[in-house]
């Protein structure tokens, strides 16, 4: 194809500070070298065709909400908010090729939502800052697709940097994203990702309950944001199903802290022990893992892991766990059993490393 631009987007995994994002607090990721290459080629009919996974889908430019339901309807979001805020799309022809794997809590979706941005803001030679372009992909899936995710992926995927995990802080705004070091390879260590393969059907219902949850306690409370409550605040909740809610936004928030300045230190040991007391925390207080992601944690620590929690929104998805290479088959043999003796689909277990935010290919 001639004049074709070619986009190179990450997953990520957050490393800690769950459910953070869409309370102004704070989150931790890296960008994965598992990735999403965006192929694109100007049109100038009207039409946007995407090809990924065997499949095809065409729409024209003028789509609103609703008018694409299917996998498509990522990228026609895209389409709409770019056009929403200014940006002219005359027409694109897209081809996504993908190692990583959708679905799976690693954020394949905002892969998608900011490669399909990055693209056609190139395309359109607009040039909009990255903070606008994540906004862009945040309100294709919150108001197209219609799930309400907050700004924690795109951050990920377009401010990620090689070797460095992104400690982002919804408090501002835009938000703010400072690179913290993630060097645990060079002390023999290796970030493990159990997929589960487990991709639960209610995880977009029990996310948006949790964000009600979350902005009626904020609101009981006074707050702008539940991720500035304090002990006070926190003692003075009558309701235990909104105690715990709100326990897990204090104390993951300073784990948040914790996780950075061990990560800074490079004391694995204290940033494992961070891991696991976050996954405590998701599982006990703010209800949001599951069976399958419990096993794989367990599995990790039991093998002797420094820490390990599931990562993303839950309800199936991913786990990840600090360890040493040679403990990875043991891991592996471990889960998979476990899962057997359940008789669960067998998860697939890959080692991750911090890799660079999306990033336009020579
Ligand atoms: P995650 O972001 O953790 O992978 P989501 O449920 O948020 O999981 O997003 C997965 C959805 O995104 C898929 O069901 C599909 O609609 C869409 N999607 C993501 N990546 C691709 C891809 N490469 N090709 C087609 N659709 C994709
Ligand atoms: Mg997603």
């Amino acid at each position: 194809m001639d004049d074709v631009r070619r986009w190179q987007v990450p997953g990520r995994v957050n490393l800690i500070g769950e459910h953070l994002d869409h309370n102004g607090g704070a989150a931790l990721p890296i960008a994965i070298d598992r990735s999403l290459l965006v192929k694109a080629r100007r049109r100038t009919d009207g039409t946007v065709n995407v090809w990924s996974r065997g499949e095809r889908a065409s729409f024209p430019v003028e789509t609103s909400p609703g008018d694409v339901s299917d996998w498509s309807a990522y990228a026609a979001g895209v389409v709409w908010a770019l056009r929403e805020a200014g940006v002219t799309v005359a027409g694109a022809d897209l081809v996504l090729e993908s190692t990583l794997p959708v679905g799976a809590g690693l954020s394949s979706s905002a892969a998608l939502t900011c490669g399909v941005a990055l693209a056609l803001d190139d395309l359109a030679g607009a040039g909009r800052p990255r903070e606008e372009l994540a906004r862009v992909a945040q309100r294709a899936e919150n108001d197209y697709v219609g799930v309400p995710t907050g700004l924690m992926d795109q951050y990920a995927v377009l401010f990620a940097q090689e070797g460095h995990a992104v400690h982002l802080d919804f408090g501002a705004d835009p938000p703010t994203a400072e690179a913290v070091p993630a060097d645990w390879a060079e002390d023999g260590l290796v970030l493990t990702v159990v997929d589960t393969g487990v991709h639960h059907e209610l995880a977009a219902g029990e996310y948006a309950e949790r964000r009600r949850e979350c902005d009626a306690i904020a609101s009981e409370l006074g707050l702008g944001a539940l991720a500035s409550i304090g002990l006070d605040g926190l003692l003075s909740l009558t309701d235990e199903t909104a105690k715990a809610r709100a326990r897990h936004i204090l104390t993951e928030s300073t784990r948040v802290r914790g996780a950075v300045t061990a990560l800074r230190r490079r004391d694995w040991a204290q940033f494992g022990a961070m891991l696991t007391s976050s996954h405590e925390s998701l599982r006990d207080d703010f209800a949001v893992s599951s069976e399958e992601l419990d096993v794989a944690v367990d599995a990790a620590l039991a093998g002797g892991a420094l820490g390990a929690r599931m990562t993303g929104g839950g309800f199936g998805g991913s786990a990840i766990a600090l360890m040493r290479p040679e403990q990875v088959d043991g891991l592996r043999a471990r889960v998979e059993a476990a899962f057997a003796d359940r008789s669960w689909a067998a998860p697939t277990v890959f080692t991750v490393r911090p890799s660079p935010a999306a990033a336009l290919l020579p």
